[in-house]
């Protein structure tokens, strides 16, 4: 009975999401109907807060200068050997950004994959444009909250990458064991306790990590918490290379 609600979920979410790709949608950003990529008028698409400045050349946290008025290579944490090996965000987390984010996530706004594939496919160009990965994959979601969000926001954007990339794109790279407290609910050091153990690889999807070049999608990077703990168990299993890209970077860290 259960799985049979969860496929109607799917199904109703899926012909939505034709449905909504089909209909020409305005501007997300001036509501102008255009031609533009993903539906953004040229001017918007420009204007979006791309992230840019200073920044730590491991996690991509924006740095200050320090008191010398250098900017130092790597943020304090990065000096501790993270997981993962370079971690971008498209945009800052601001603005209409967020906004589509927020629909995206929680208001099965499911239309929202054109704009913001656009922005994460734009961070890609920009960052790893000259990169090779064997394969994206997205940060996976606990079944429980699949079940009632009906999708997984990463999972969406990782096809759409993936889609217009070339790049061959593993779904199920790594699962979700235990369902987790919504990370956006908890401090810094909450997070962390939050999610050790959580994630695992898949057994199917073991040989196909071993010494190979990985790119996680998520939505939204804040403390990069949850990153590090899904790149530490690819590298586990060993991942060559793990990289993460969002389309936005949240300013509080
Ligand atoms: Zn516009
Ligand atoms: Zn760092």
């Amino acid at each position: 009975m259960e799985q049979k609600f969860f496929l109607k979920r799917v199904l109703s979410g899926i012909v939505g999401l034709v449905v909504e790709v089909l209909a020409p949608q305005p501007c997300p950003g001036c509501g102008v109907f255009g031609h533009g990529r993903g539906g953004w008028c040229e001017s918007c698409f420009e204007n979006l807060p791309w992230f840019a400045g200073s920044f730590c050349r491991r996690c991509g946290r924006p740095l200050g200068l320090s008191p010398g008025g250098l900017t130092p290579p790597l943020c304090g944490d990065c000096f501790n050997e993270p997981p993962f090996d370079n971690v971008r965000s498209a945009c800052f987390y601001e603005g209409v950004v967020a906004e589509l984010i927020v629909r995206f996530k929680y208001s099965r706004a499911l239309y929202l994959l054109n704009p913001l594939g656009e922005i994460l496919l734009e961070g890609f160009r920009r960052h790893f444009g000259n990169e090779a990965f064997h394969f994206i994959t997205p940060v996976p979601l606990h079944r429980e909250r699949l079940k009632e969000r009906g999708y997984n926001q990463s999972a969406l954007l990782a096809g759409f990458l993936a889609k217009r990339t070339g790049i061959p794109v593993n779904p199920k790279a790594v699962i979700r064991r235990r369902n987790t407290i919504p990370q956006v609910k908890l401090s810094g050091r909450e997070r962390r306790n939050n999610l050790i153990g959580a994630f695992a690889v898949s057994e199917r999807a073991l040989e196909q990590i071993r010494g190979r070049s990985i790119l996680l999608i998520d939505d939204v990077v804040t403390t990069g918490t949850t990153l590090v703990e899904t790149a530490k168990v690819l590298k586990r299993a060993g991942a060559a290379r793990v990289c993460g890209l969002t389309v936005a970077r949240s300013g509080h860290s």
